[in-house]
């Protein structure tokens, strides 16, 4: 386990805000960047996963394929697809392939994506995709770019924020757009649950965003915000951010 001594997005400081069990959340006083210390190292948050979380290969993977489910992400993708110039596009933790089915129909065609549960990246490769069965920050993508990087539900869950989205960042070809979806610190049904909100989850949500905190982590990762979306039904947050064009 790792002691935090400062916001691991803005490196601000943090005031203690509730606790989970053995974990402590801290609110952080500059980005209000809500994040957990002390949080497992990277061997010991791997082995959680790959002991709770995701599902092994050859075992029944049970996903429902809703055709309407794909078509209704392929109008955000297609959103994505104005933004930029080209049609590359990846998905970092693509789980059973929902979202990059939504790109294909959307006129993506050169679309990859990532994800370290064997279960869920079988079941993509079968849908006919590209699928890096690791890790993110272990994934070698030698010289390929892509014009857009889309991670839904997946930064909440990484140690080093900025290390994550950096890499990712580094991945961009100029002008290409970045969109994360993560639940939302600042959503009323958020606020209205407080302390008690359920998305306050260790050590599987080690850090929770909202419009601010996203912003400090566009800046340190050399990123333009574009939009920020919170949703209603759900308490996310959709924010697209921007790689300046060369
Ligand atoms: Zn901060």
């Amino acid at each position: 386990m790792l002691e935090l001594k400062q916001c691991p997005v803005c490196r601000g400081s943090g005031d203690w805000y509730t606790d989970r069990g053995e974990y402590k959340i801290f609110r952080c006083a500059e980005c209000t960047l809500l994040y957990t210390s002390p949080v497992p190292d990277a061997e010991e948050l791997a082995a959680l996963y790959r002991d709770e979380w995701s599902v092994p290969a050859g075992q029944t993977y049970r996903h429902r394929n809703r055709p309407t489910r794909a078509w209704r992400l392929s109008l955000r993708a297609k959103k994505l697809r104005r933004l930029v110039s080209g049609d590359s596009l990846l998905e970092i933790g693509c789980g059973p392939g929902d979202f990059l089915r939504g790109a294909r129909l959307a006129g993506f065609t050169r679309i990859a994506g990532v994800e370290p549960g064997d279960g869920e990246a079988e079941y993509t490769r079968n849908l006919g995709f590209a699928v890096h069965n690791q890790m993110f920050l272990e994934v070698d993508f030698a010289d390929t770019r892509f014009d857009v990087i889309v991670s839904r539900q997946v930064i909440e869950h990484v140690l080093d924020p900025v290390a994550f989205l950096g890499a990712a960042t580094a991945l961009l070809r100029p002008g290409g757009c970045i969109m994360l979806e993560t639940p939302c610190s600042s959503h009323f049904k958020a606020r209205r649950a407080g302390k008690d909100w359920r998305y306050l989850w260790p050590p599987w949500h080690l850090n929770l965003f909202n419009e601010k905190s996203f912003a400090a982590l566009f800046y340190r990762c050399g990123l333009e915000p574009v939009s920020f979306r919170r949703h209603i039904r759900k308490t996310y947050i959709t924010a697209i951010a921007r790689l300046a064009s060369a």
